[in-house]
Formats: C-alpha cells, structure tokens, sequence
C-alpha cells in the first residue's frame, strides 16, 4: 500500500484540519498518534517530554525536526514579542515612559523594518539553521528526553548570559570602528531612537559575528562539558531575544528590570547607545562599561568630567 495518500485536494477538502492530522510519508501515524504511541509506553515522561518526543517521532528526520522547530521558535518570539511594543507605540498615554518620546516610530517605518527583517530570516537565517543539527550532533547536544533539572538548566543560561555579554561587548565596540561601522554596523544605527523591531535590523554579517555570542557560546560549552540539552538552548535563545527586543523597545518604566538589579543593561542603556552613537556597547549588563569607562549619557559624561576636575585639583 502506498504511504504518500495526499493530494492537493486532501489539503483543500472540507475534512482537512491541521498539519498534526497529516501523515507524512515515512509513517503512517499522525502526530496524535505518535504522541499517543509515545505515552503508553513512557509513562514516566512528562506531558512536554511526550510532546516533544512525538515531534521527533512524527516528523522522522532529526535535522528537519530540529529546523523546523527552531525557525518557527525564532519567528513566534521574535514578532510575538515585538507585536506588545508596536501596540504600545499607538498608545499616547504610555508616551510619558518612552525615553526619546518626540520620536515615536510610524506604522510605515515599523512595517519596512519588519520587511526587511523577515527577508534576512528567510535568506541568510533559514539555510544556517540547517548546518545546525548536525553542529549540534558533532560536538553532543542532547535532544532526547528526560530533560534536563530546572537547576541545570538556569545555571548554564546563567553562564550563558555573562558570556554573551561580554563577546557582545567586544564585538560591538570593534562594530565602531570606522571602517567596520560604514560597512556594517552602520545599517543597524539607522534608528537613532530605536523599537523593539529593530533589534534584528542589521547588516548579515553583524547578525552573523553578534548571533556567534549567543548560538556559539552554548555549542562551545557543550562541546567541552558533554552536558547541555537542545531545550536549554532554546530557552537561553528565547530570554535573549526578549533581552534584545526589550533593550530595543525604546520604553523606561518605574518596574523595569534594572531598578531592581542595578546591573542589569535594560533599554534605559541600549536607547542611550542609539542615541548617542558612542559607548554602551554592551547587551545584557552594565559592568564591562562600567569597568572600561565607556559608559555613555548625561551621567556617565558628568561623571567623567567631575572625575578629570578632581584629579586636576589633586595636581596643583
Ligand atoms: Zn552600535
Ligand atoms: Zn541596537
């Protein structure tokens, strides 16, 4: 009997419902099926564990399963996350908590910057995310199930996070050098006051070297412990995306995170960098500014000069 039974016109019938009712190909159980199949003989697995071991299950081949769940991952939180800023832009009464609020991005400006966002995730993202199974498989990403304890999981991100850092803040500092910011990084400075949208707006080799920080990180550190899940990853990427698209969102409120952590960079940072061009390179936290003396602002500059003018009234 034939495995392949579809049509177009199975796709287009009144009796087609969702891709996880599809048998594909090599199996002939749905997804429902496979997750069913899955937990009657796994039942010490739990409900996300059997979800995601019916996906590998169902879709047969680890490097599409992986791809496809990575790309459609990227997309959800990426615009998902973005869509609360944009919404917020439309709102006048939240203008007060907007830093540079006379520059308020329109609908149009929003909309080109999601254009070519979207074009660079087809065209340079999509075929890399295909070289990334079988990364993952060469240096020993687990992807199976059990996952991993809450506790392993929150202190490699933990780790994850303070390197990301730091790659991000050497990069991007080197991003400032002339003749790499006319070539590169100039594209993602066109917004001086920045929105969520734009924190993936630049030039593909700056997404390139930067996205290095938080996709090469985990693989370099799986790659000498033996010990990192393909679902940590995943979760340490979400964090970072929302780290990025909030950094960009142009927004300061009372309970934004840095009142709490003073270490923590937040937009108050990143919107001052756009601003002003200069300084702040950092993505995540303060302190390799802070420590270099890069710091940029109102304050940092006062800081600056009431430190020169001590240390010339020490001189006399
Ligand atoms: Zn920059
Ligand atoms: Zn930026």
């Amino acid at each position: 009997m034939p495995l392949t039974t579809y049509t177009m016109d199975s796709f287009t019938s009144p009796n087609y419902t969702a891709i996880a009712d599809v048998m594909l190909p090599h199996t002939q159980n749905t997804y429902w099926h496979e997750f069913h199949e899955i937990s009657k003989y796994n039942v010490q697995l739990n409900y996300f564990e059997r979800l995601w071991a019916a996906w590998y299950a169902y879709i047969g081949n680890d490097v599409l399963a992986t791809g496809i769940m990575s790309f459609l991952m990227h997309e959800f939180v990426y615009f998902g996350r973005s869509l609360p800023w944009m919404i917020i832009d439309r709102i006048p009464a939240l203008n007060k908590y907007k830093i540079q609020n006379q520059k308020v991005p329109s609908a149009k400006e929003q909309w080109d910057c999601a254009k070519l966002v979207l074009v660079s995730h087809f065209t340079v993202e999509l075929p890399q995310i295909w070289f990334f199974h079988p990364m993952a498989q060469y240096v020993g990403l687990k992807t199976s199930v059990p996952f991993p304890s809450l506790f392993t999981m929150a202190y490699q991100i933990a780790i994850f996070f303070v390197l990301e850092d730091t790659w991000h803040y050497w990069m991007h500092r080197a991003l400032h050098w002339g003749p790499l910011y006319k070539n590169i990084h100039k594209i993602h400075h066109q917004y001086s006051a920045p929105f969520g949208l734009a924190a993936e707006y630049a030039s593909p080799i700056e997404v390139m070297f930067l996205g290095l920080g938080t996709v090469g990180i985990p693989i370099l550190w799986c790659a000498v412990t033996q010990n990192l899940h393909i679902l940590t990853m995943y979760i340490w990427i979400v964090f970072r995306l929302f780290q990025a698209i909030d950094a960009h969102s142009g927004y300061e409120f009372p309970w934004s995170l840095h009142h709490f952590l003073p270490f923590w960079a937040g937009a108050d940072h990143h919107d001052t960098h756009h601003e002003k061009f200069i300084g702040n390179y950092s993505s995540s936290f303060r302190w390799w500014d802070f420590c270099l003396d890069t710091e940029s602002g109102p304050e940092a500059a006062k800081r600056r000069r009431e430190k020169k003018m001590a240390k010339a009234k020490k001189a006399q």
